[in-house]
């Protein structure tokens, strides 16, 4: 076996093999570098400021120094969204057999009743059909790793219940100072009759292509299917923040996964780790 396979099998070893009904306490960090390659504006809001923080230089540098902020549920939402379209094209495409899972469908139900057996083909569509966030289907791999909440429509299901989300995010922060980050852009509409823009100028805050956001995805309890789902959808899911149709392009480097039973590293740590060393012996922290 060569040494890619074997770390594949030891960490495949330590994860539940089938999803489990209750959250255990395996926990996969997948350490990230998300890398803007384009300008980008990483927030929707009206002033379209960029989030900023202070923060020390490094672990042992207690200096102050400005970063820009990533924030958690600007990574989330693009992602899952991701996720859901790659979820439901397999889907389609390979024609899944929904009556050959070996699902304990008796739990969904109400009690009292007779045994429960879901309407296939309504369970098909509604997995299609799976849309945030008054839609949820509460059956894809989306549903039951970004959570899903039942909002008064029962959908197939007799019974009401919530999936508890085992993906976690949490807001990353730059490398660089925010000084070296941020350029001000302007943009404005050219109207066609006259081609002059008229006095409609905008100016939005930007990241500059280039700038690295050290962060980490935390998954609970994964199997290793949605481990190898998750990464792929990692490194596809390229658009992020607002105006992402002609910018934002962000690439998701994978640094490293740390498997533990708890969450080992904040990304505020890993940045500050980061910050610290000029080059790291990813050797030296294996075990
Ligand atoms: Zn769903």
């Amino acid at each position: 076996m060569n040494k890619v396979s074997e770390t594949a099998q030891k960490i495949k070893s330590r994860l539940p093999e089938t999803v489990p009904f209750y959250r255990t306490p395996v926990t996969v960090q997948i350490l990230l570098l998300r890398q803007t390659h384009d300008y980008a504006v990483f927030r929707t809001e009206e002033t379209r400021e960029l989030n900023i923080a202070v923060t020390p230089a490094s672990i042992s540098d207690p200096t102050q120094v400005t970063r820009v902020v990533f924030l958690a549920s600007k990574q989330k939402a693009p992602e899952s969204r991701e996720f859901a379209a790659t979820i439901k094209y397999y889907f389609n495409t390979h024609g899944i057999d929904l009556t050959t899972l070996n699902v304990n469908w008796d739990l969904t139900k109400e009690k009292k009743k007779g045994k429960f057996q879901p309407d296939f083909n309504q369970l098909r569509s509604s997995i299609l059909e799976c849309e945030l966030k008054d839609r949820l289907c509460r059956a894809c791999p989306r549903c039951s790793l970004f959570g899903a909440v039942e909002t008064g429509n029962k959908g197939i299901w007799e019974k009401r219940w919530n999936i508890k989300h085992r993906i976690e995010y949490s807001s990353a922060f730059s490398l660089e100072p925010y000084e070296e980050l941020s350029e001000n852009l302007t943009f404005n509409a050219v109207a066609e009759t006259t081609q002059s823009t008229g006095q409609a100028l905008n100016v939005t805050e930007n990241v500059v292509p280039l700038a690295n956001f050290p962060s980490i995805v935390t998954l609970v309890s994964p199997t290793w299917e949605e481990l190898v789902l998750v990464i792929k959808n990692l490194l596809k899911c390229k658009s992020y923040g607002a105006e992402s149709r002609t910018k934002g392009d962000t690439v998701n480097y994978i640094m490293g996964l740390v498997v533990g039973n708890e969450e080992i590293i904040t990304s505020l740590e890993y940045t500050l780790e980061l910050s610290d060393k000029k080059s790291v012996d990813l050797e030296t922290t294996k075990q």
